[in-house]
């Protein structure tokens, strides 16, 4: 049976820029649910203190794809006694793990697609950083309504107002304080709740005993100045409250707060809170926050997917018990107690244990065998979840991130997610015999749970290589190797993942004609290829008029093609972005099979390819570079000699943006490189831009490097 109502489910992450303080904030907000839920219960304080202590030891539940946690807002003021009335005021806060590196934003895109909500951490010190912009552009490209915290207030240089200021600047103008510090500093002592006009302070070892009091004089009309820019923002989204306070009417927090909540939830304004999670301030009015404006799963549109095999037949599923079942399987995390598990989010109907469901991706029945609700102090087995709900299913086979799950009756696809291809790879070498063994199974593990992590065996080397989106993405999965698998392994330089293109139409034959006794082989087709624009992959036309090719060696022919692809003509790496017509050909009664037009297909291909003038292609990067003035002349002189196009000089606070173009294979060790040129004071972000033509000089290199000089 469904425990908590729909409308009280929230689905949400936690987002930040490495060291804004998520991990902080999210243990308090595990402990403060924790206590809330265990009110009343025997072994109160007690209980919850032991497994804050063993979880820290363990840092498990920090890092589960999802951990689910109630709440009841501070405001119903419910005591210890009144247990009923709690549970029945309780909300389920799944909370949703956000990867902090810019390395990840793939993993960051993935939980942005299941997540509802977003809590954005900011350092109060340093306000919006580089990386929360990358992190914001995203929240707001998959339209996550979010609230803000201004978190670490209580350290040397915070500043609320600030930071505050560097929202409004850097990324948003519908920015509004709902709460606002008493004191910075050593002297940030509480909380005014602009909301309830109270001065809100944490009593107690870890800040859980909250307790309201009138806003000291000193700060009245502080206060009421922040009050009133609040109310007006509010007003403005809201024709009835912008009336009244036209009027000069008093408007109340009865009618604030499900104004804001409307306004949040339409992208209007974003809700601001101030604290410091370290020093237990006002976490919990964060987690309020997230009650009263993050959306619940009825608020959002229904999610939309397509019948397998066609996509443009789309089918809409409701956030509602009664709907098919469909669900996302978002993670795939290895867990030291019950082996794989996979996360899911429930979008329609109801998930039972024990039945059967349908993998419309891998094509498969799975058989939903355990299903876990992940808390911060245990694992509940449950017998069913429902719509809006997240967990975790034991031992699914066949099922990988991004697949969806589904009533078997009524099967759809819901929207599959794109994952970029892996950019740069490295050569990886297992330490002993023994890790040799072990290494291919945690590699495969590894890659199941990662899409953006691929792993290949070197055709002529036999060398084992695996790539992911950055240097830093494969050293921390080469580290997750060493302390999950226990597999010791040496890497290799990192290289970028060229890729091939054609810049010019030509045309080729291909010919794979054995006849000479017995059953010969016949293939034989004549193909052209014509470049298409970036970005549009690979396209296959069929132009074989009045059968001089039978209809059944066509998909053969189109098989020889793209296993060519893989391993380009210039220098092995693949080819993207052609269009290959089948236009000509001959066949024979009794020799033609499907293996030789294969072959055929793929000689011609890769004639026809030779012939039209391929290049290589490497991925440039949009690279931030934020760096005191004095050093700008270092860096932008190291970015210049790396190629880079430098596209901007601007100044952000005293610092000096510089915004280039950077090929990725000059990026390497770049963290350092800066760091040291910089004493440590330069910071940067980069994100994918396009690929680009590799300059004739330094293709030539390439392709001695991989002993495939071009023969001219
Ligand atoms: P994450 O990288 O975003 O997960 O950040 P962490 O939670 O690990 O915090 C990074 C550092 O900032 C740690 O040393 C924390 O102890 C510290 N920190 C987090 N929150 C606060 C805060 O409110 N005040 C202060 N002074 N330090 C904090």
């Amino acid at each position: 049976m469904r425990q908590t109502p729909i409308e009280r489910i929230r689905d949400i992450g936690i987002i930040a820029h490495i060291d804004a303080g998520k991990t902080t904030v999210s243990e308090r907000i595990l402990f403060y649910t924790g206590i809330s839920h265990k009110i009343g219960e025997v072994h109160e304080g007690q209980a919850v203190m032991d497994w804050m202590e063993q979880e820290r030891e363990r840092g498990i539940t920090i890092t589960s794809a999802a951990t689910t946690a109630f709440w009841v807002p501070t405001y119903l003021g419910l005591g210890a006694e009144q247990v009923d009335e709690r549970k029945k005021n309780e909300y389920k806060i799944n909370i949703i793990d956000t990867p902090g590196h810019i390395d990840f934003t793939v993993e960051v895109q993935r939980s942005l697609r299941v997540l509802d909500g977003a809590v954005v951490v900011f350092d109060g010190v340093a306000g919006v950083e580089p990386q929360s912009e990358t992190v914001w552009r995203q929240a707001d490209k998959f339209e996550v309504p979010r609230v803000c915290f201004i978190n670490k207030l209580d350290r040397t240089g915070a500043s609320f107002e600030k930071s505050l200021a560097s929202i409004y600047e850097r990324l948003t103008p519908n920015a509004v304080a709902v709460t606002i510090p008493i004191g910075h500093e050593q002297d940030h002592k509480g909380i005014i709740d602009l909301m309830r006009m109270k001065a809100v302070y944490f009593d107690g070892e870890h800040g859980e005993k909250i307790r309201l009091e009138d806003i000291p004089e000193n700060l009245a009309s502080y206060a009421k100045e922040w009050r009133t820019k609040m109310v007006e923002k509010i007003a403005e989204t809201d024709d009835v409250l912008t009336e009244k306070y036209l009027e000069g009417k008093e408007i109340t927090e009865p009618e604030l707060r499900p104004a804001l909540r409307r306004a949040t939830l339409s992208y209007k304004l974003i809700p601001v809170f101030a604290g410091s999670a370290l020093k237990n301030k006002a976490v919990q009015l964060v987690l309020d926050g997230v009650v009263d404006y993050l959306p619940s799963p009825i608020d959002l549109p229904p999610v939309e997917g397509f019948e397998p095999g066609d996509e443009s037949k789309k089918l809409l599923r409701k956030a509602d018990d009664s709907e098919p079942f469909s669900a996302l399987a978002f993670k795939l995390q290895s867990d030291p107690y019950v082996g794989q598990l996979t996360f899911f989010r429930v979008y329609s109907g109801v998930l039972e244990a024990g039945s059967y469901v349908y993998n419309t991706i891998g094509d498969t029945k799975e058989r939903i065998g355990r299903i876990l609700r992940i808390h911060a102090n245990s694992r509940d087995e449950v017998k069913d979840m429902y719509a809006g709900d997240i967990g975790a299913i034991v031992g699914l086979k066949n099922t990988k991130t991004g697949d969806t799950l589904c009533d078997p009756d009524n099967p759809i696809v819901l929207e599959k997610i794109d994952f970029p291809e892996p950019m740069v790879s490295v050569r990886i070498e297992p330490k002993t015999k023994a890790d040799q063994e072990k290494m291919g199974l945690a590699l495969k593990r590894l890659s199941e749970e990662d899409p953006t992590f691929r792993v290949e065996t070197d055709q002529e080397t036999l060398d084992v290589i695996i790539s992911g989106m950055g240097e830093l993405h494969l050293e921390v999965l080469v580290d997750r190797m060493r302390r999950e698998f226990k597999v010791e392994a040496n890497t290799g330089k990192p290289q970028v993942a060229f890729r091939e293109t054609i810049t010019a139409k030509a045309e080729a034959e291909g010919k794979y004609i054995k006849q000479s006794g017995g059953r010969g082989q016949y293939g034989h087709v004549r193909l052209r290829v014509e470049p298409l624009e970036a970005a549009q992959g690979f396209e296959f036309v069929n132009e074989i008029r009045g059968g001089v090719i039978p209809q059944e060696y066509i998909p053969a022919v189109e098989k020889g093609v793209k296993e060519s692809l893989s391993r380009g003509v210039v220098a092995g790496f693949p080819i993207v972005d052609i269009k290959v017509a089948l236009y000509d050909g001959s066949y024979h009664d009794v020799d033609s099979s499907e293996v030789a037009f294969k072959i055929a297909g793929s000689m011609a291909f890769q004639e026809a390819a030779r012939r039209a003038k391929p290049v290589l292609l490497e991925p440039i990067m949009k690279v931030e570079v934020l760096a005191p003035e004095n050093f700008l002349g270092d860096v932008t002189g190291d970015l210049s000699s790396k190629r880079a196009t430098i596209e901007s000089m601007t100044d952000r606070y005293n610092l000096k943006v510089v915004d280039a173009k950077v090929p990725l294979s000059e990026m390497f060790g770049y963290v350092t490189n800066l760091r040291s040129m910089t004493q440590g004071r330069g910071t940067y972000t980069m994100e994918f831009s396009h690929y680009q033509q590799v300059p004739t000089n330094i293709a030539k290199q390439i392709q001695e490097a991989r002993g495939m000089k071009k023969e001219e």
